[in-house]
């Protein structure tokens, strides 16, 4: 039977939590009393978490999992878990609880009315570090300001979404997804449903800086032309100060007063900064077009892992 909803879960490095993941989402989803499945992806996990989830899999028909051939990354796995569903709702909620799947009753109670996109909004968020608070929170802003697409604040992937949002979204191939701006450029009638972040379950993040840096420059580089606004805008006006300091510089020789070398320094230091801030913003623009020119997979999947009612019975028999 077609599932109503299917929930996508990209998991890597969940051992410690994936058990208890199981256990609440299904709970929640058995309480709805309609047909449903779970899209577990195993994100490249190094430890335990597919030979978790395949037990899972082997006693529930409704589990299924996706098992990457390496670590692609979150925005990746997300993506391979939509393209695996087939509910007419689709939740994509992350493994460690720090979503709590308590919340999509009333998610479907919103989707029931009609809206296509109901995205979880943070009110608090626990346990996290000051760091991790505020550069969420300069983020969300900055991205705001710099994007015309309108990105909700504080807001994560915790949300669900229509079939046909799904399609759309599927149809976008972009080589460095940022879902929660693809969701917003969509368009679609979309509300909020606000929400406390509770702490993560068990185990520790598996976003460190690096893959934080990453996200962040997918945000802004894949929604805005602002950068490269801005180091035109730099580039002008640091020629505009070479002119001015060129203009100094004869009037003290004819002047016959001693150029002073920091002055010197402060000008090279400046302009050397500012050609190689303009060239980075350029580099990653043209690293984005050149990923889209080579049209790689955004992952690549070893298996799709899922056993019918009967084998799980058979089972039992033998
Ligand atoms: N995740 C993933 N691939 C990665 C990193 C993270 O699939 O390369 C998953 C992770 O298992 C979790 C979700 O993405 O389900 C969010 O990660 P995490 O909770 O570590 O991020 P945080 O909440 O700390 O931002
Ligand atoms: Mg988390």
């Amino acid at each position: 039977m077609r599932p109503l909803l299917s929930v996508v879960i990209p998991a890597y490095n969940e051992q410690e939590v994936i058990g208890e993941s199981y256990r609440r989402l299904d709970k929640v989803c058995q309480e709805l009393g309609k047909p449903y499945e779970l899209i577990f992806v195993n994100d490249g996990s190094r430890d335990d978490t597919l030979k978790l989830l395949t037990g899972i899999a082997r006693k529930d028909p409704r589990v299924k999992v996706v098992d990457f051939s390496r670590n692609f990354g979150h925005q990746a796995a997300v993506l391979a878990g939509l393209e695996q569903a087939g509910g007419q709702a689709t939740v994509i909620i992350d493994c460690d609880l720090q979503d709590p799947p308590e919340l999509i009753p009333e998610m479907l109670k919103l989707w029931e009315e009609g809206y296509e996109v109901v995205y979880g909004q943070r009110s608090e968020r626990k346990g996290e570090s000051k760091f991790k608070t505020f550069t969420a929170f300069a983020f969300y802003r900055i991205l705001n300001w710099m994007t015309s697409v309108n990105i909700p604040k504080d807001t994560g992937d915790f949300r669900l979404i229509d079939e046909k949002v799904v399609r759309a979204m599927l149809s976008l191939k972009e080589k460095n997804p940022f879902l929660r701006g693809m969701v917003s450029w969509l368009g679609f009638r979309q509300t909020p449903i606000v929400f406390e972040r509770a702490e993560r379950f068990a185990g520790e993040t598996k976003y460190p800086l690096k893959k934080m840096f990453k996200l962040a420059g997918d945000g802004i580089f894949s929604f805005s032309l602002m950068p490269l606004r801005i180091a035109y805008v730099l580039g002008c006006i640091s020629l505009l100060g070479a002119l001015v300091d060129l203009v100094v510089l004869i009037v003290r020789a004819c002047q016959g007063l001693p150029l002073f070398s920091q002055v010197l320094y402060l000008v090279l230091f400046a302009a050397f900064g500012l050609v190689f801030l303009c060239l980075g913003i350029l580099g990653q623009y043209i690293g984005r077009i050149y990923d889209e020119a080579k049209g790689r997979p955004v992952y690549l999947v070893r298996e799709c892992i899922q056993y019918p009612e009967e084998a799980k019975e058979d089972e039992h028999e033998g």
